[in-house]
C-alpha cells in the first residue's frame, strides 16, 4: 500500500486551512503550514466558508431579486 497523502484544502485569501482529521477550517499562514505539517504538504487551494459567505454575499448584492423574499413565510 502506498501512504496516504492527504492533500489539505486551503484558502489563501483568508489564510484558513481544511484540517481533514478534524473536519474543521484553522487559521494558518503558509509559515505556520511549513512549521507545522512540513513544507512538503500538499495543499490546493479552497473556498473557505468566509469566501463562500463573500460570493453569496455579491450574489445578493449583484441580483436582489434572486434573493428577494417572494412571499411571507406561511
Ligand atoms: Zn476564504
Amino acid at each position: 500500500m502506498l501512504a496516504r497523502v492527504v492533500t489539505e484544502q486551503y484558502c489563501s485569501v483568508h489564510q484558513l486551512l481544511f484540517v481533514s482529521s478534524l473536519q474543521e477550517w484553522l487559521a494558518f499562514s503558509p509559515a505556520q503550514i511549513a512549521q507545522t505539517f512540513g513544507d512538503a504538504m500538499p495543499v490546493v487551494e479552497a473556498a473557505c466558508p468566509r469566501c463562500l459567505a463573500m460570493t453569496q454575499h455579491a450574489l445578493h448584492r449583484q441580483f436582489p431579486a434572486l434573493y428577494a423574499p417572494s412571499s411571507r413565510s406561511c
